[in-house]
């Protein structure tokens, strides 16, 4: 490539990937795959390898991509918070243990961990007390959002054990992919948008400014570092095991999470273990990190200013497939929000057979610049539903015609409208609509709302296609043999309902408020809403 060109080409990806950062580190948003940007950096950096001086001393492949957003007070570290260098392949990892090898003197030991895929954090303790935590920033500041962090339950805020009087300990904060699962079911029950994957939305979560809405969404977080100057331990390993007999949630031993080898074959081993066992996990991790175990000869070996040469990741190609999108469908939810779905053919990924994808919106849609019977990209992360992540043109016939998002509501045919500033569709007939009446009412019978023991979602429908309910106070109106006559309700079913119905006129005003389903009264609000209605 001729100087100019590479010139051109170094400018183009630069402006790409400083986007890319600002969407991922400050907005949490993934525009593209992380092999892509990975993909598109690493070609960044052999361009600027072959002209160096063309290399820009801001060039993304120099500088930690940062999350200031100025909302939280600037705190600089006291050691740099570093990125990792990394790579998809296995001979770069066998390149790098050599190049480690002939850098330092003695044996070398190497200690392989899983790469959590959430957001860093430092968290400083003096005496044992939770000091102050802060984000990675841009690797020489960072965000204080200690109150956000003291929400963590296994973030301990005291001590315990020969702890060093002052030091930081750094880790990652994810969310479970059990959490995870739940909130996104919640946010859909009460038609509000899905959060797009645990890693953004745990950054996300940890920059809100309301620390209550924190603590109820439940971040976890694994802590795999400890920096100090009187530190009572000569190794990353020995240093990480006694973190958790001061009270840290450290990588488990016992579980592999983490391993102490001196050899490539073992470095190799865990990868392939951990490539292989990854979906078992609770959590998310997109690959894993080998580190170099003796702090002394981390030391000899340093760091560049983007990340220390004393460690690598290992990252994991996110497994995708191809598949056929036969036709589009849209889901009507309790709150009257639409969500269209990708019906697709069926697929084998991740260990499942996928036929369905969600679509979001009509934003989505249109980002994919979908048209029928494309054949699409699914990804699967830890989300149930798995998405698709592109089109692949070359499948497209000449004549396919453009998705366009329905207009009126596929159950009720009324009009749908879009309020400003949200991203779904909604059918404005509340009390009219069959889905919004019968979701409306599932809800009310859920376990954190009225919990109304003895019927569920089929017996509501089944009451509601027989006329005899048409809301959700209407079932505090109905007789023992109205009850009776539905079908598969003998005599002892319909006195359980009625006891169970009797029994929720006792629940807390709060959980009547948040069975009502109205828009934006979640379970939080409804608690501030009964606080200050002094009922
Ligand atoms: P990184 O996430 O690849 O690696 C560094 C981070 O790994 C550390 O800051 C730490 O938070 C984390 N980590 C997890 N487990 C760890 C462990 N056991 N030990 C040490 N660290 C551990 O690097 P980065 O600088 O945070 O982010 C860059 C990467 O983020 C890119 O390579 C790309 O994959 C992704 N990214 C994606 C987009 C996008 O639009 N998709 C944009 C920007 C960045």
């Amino acid at each position: 490539m001729k100087k100019a060109e590479a010139l051109q080409r170094i400018e183009n990806l630069s402006r790409e990937l400083n986007h890319y950062n600002h969407k991922y580190y400050v907005e949490n948003i993934s525009e593209v795959s992380d092999f892509e940007y990975d993909k598109r950096l690493k070609e960044l950096q052999e361009l600027e390898d072959q002209f160096p001086d063309l290399a820009d001393e801001n060039s993304p492949t120099k500088r930690v991509g940062g999350d200031i957003t100025k909302k939280f007070q600037t705190v600089a570290h006291e050691y740099p918070m570093l990125s990792l260098s990394n790579t998809y392949s296995e001979e770069e990892i066998v390149d790098w243990e050599n190049r480690v090898k002939k850098l330092v003197a003695g044996k070398v030991e190497y200690v392989c961990e899983l790469k959590y895929d959430g957001v860093a954090i430092g968290v400083r303790y003096e005496n044992g007390k939770f000091l102050q935590a802060v984000t990675r920033g841009d690797g020489s500041q960072g965000e204080d959002v200690s109150t956000n962090v003291k929400t963590i339950r296994t973030i301990p805020l005291q001590l315990k054990g020969d702890f060093p009087e002052y030091f930081e300990i750094r880790g990652e904060i994810f969310f479970p992919l059990s959490t995870f699962n739940a909130i996104n079911k919640k946010r859909e029950e009460q038609g509000e948008e899905l959060f797009a994957n645990p890693r953004n939305s745990a950054s996300g979560t940890l920059k809100l400014q309301d620390s209550k809405v924190v603590a109820d969404r439940g971040l976890d977080c694994y802590l795999y570092g400890v920096f100090g100057k009187d530190l009572p331990a000569e190794t990353h390993y020995d240093s990480v095991l006694k973190a958790n007999r001061w009270g840290f949630k450290t990588p488990d031993v016992d579980n592999k999470y983490i391993l102490k080898t001196d050899s490539i074959e073992g470095i190799m081993d865990f990868i392939h273990f951990w490539d292989e066992h990854r979906v078992d996990l609770p959590l998310e991790i997109d690959g894993v990190v080998i580190k170099v175990n003796s702090y002394a000869q981390q030391e000899e070996l340093g760091s560049t200013a983007k990340s220390p040469r004393w460690a690598i990741a290992y990252k994991f190609q996110t497994e995708q497939a191809s598949a056929k999108l036969e036709k589009v469908t849209y889901q009507v939810g309790r709150t009257g929000a639409v969500t269209p779905v990708a019906n697709l053919s069926p697929v084998a990924l991740g260990g499942t057979i996928v036929q369905r994808a969600s679509l979001h919106n009509q934003d989505q849609i249109e980002k994919l610049g979908l048209h029928e019977f494309d054949t699409v990209y699914v990804e699967k992360g830890g989300e149930i539903i798995p998405k698709i992540v592109g089109v692949d043109l070359s499948c497209r016939k000449d004549n396919a015609k453009k998705i366009e998002f329905i207009e009126v509501c596929p159950q009720c045919k009324t009009p749908l409208k879009r309020f400003d500033g949200e991203a779904h569709h909604y059918c404005p007939n509340e009390l009219g609509c069959p889905p919004q009446i019968t979701g409306k009412i599932i809800h009310f019978i859920s376990r954190k709302a009225m919990d109304i023991d003895g019927i569920g979602s089929e017996t509501v429908e089944q009451l509601f296609n027989e006329k005899l309910i048409k809301n959700s106070a209407d079932l505090y109106g109905l007789t023992f043999d109205q009850i009776t006559s539905l079908e598969r309700m003998g005599d002892k079913s319909a006195n359980n309902l009625l006891a169970g119905l009797k029994k929720s006129k006792n629940v807390p005003f709060e959980r009547v408020l948040f069975a009502l389903g109205i828009r934006y009264v979640g379970e939080t609000v409804a608690k501030k809403l009964r606080k200050h209605s002094k009922i």
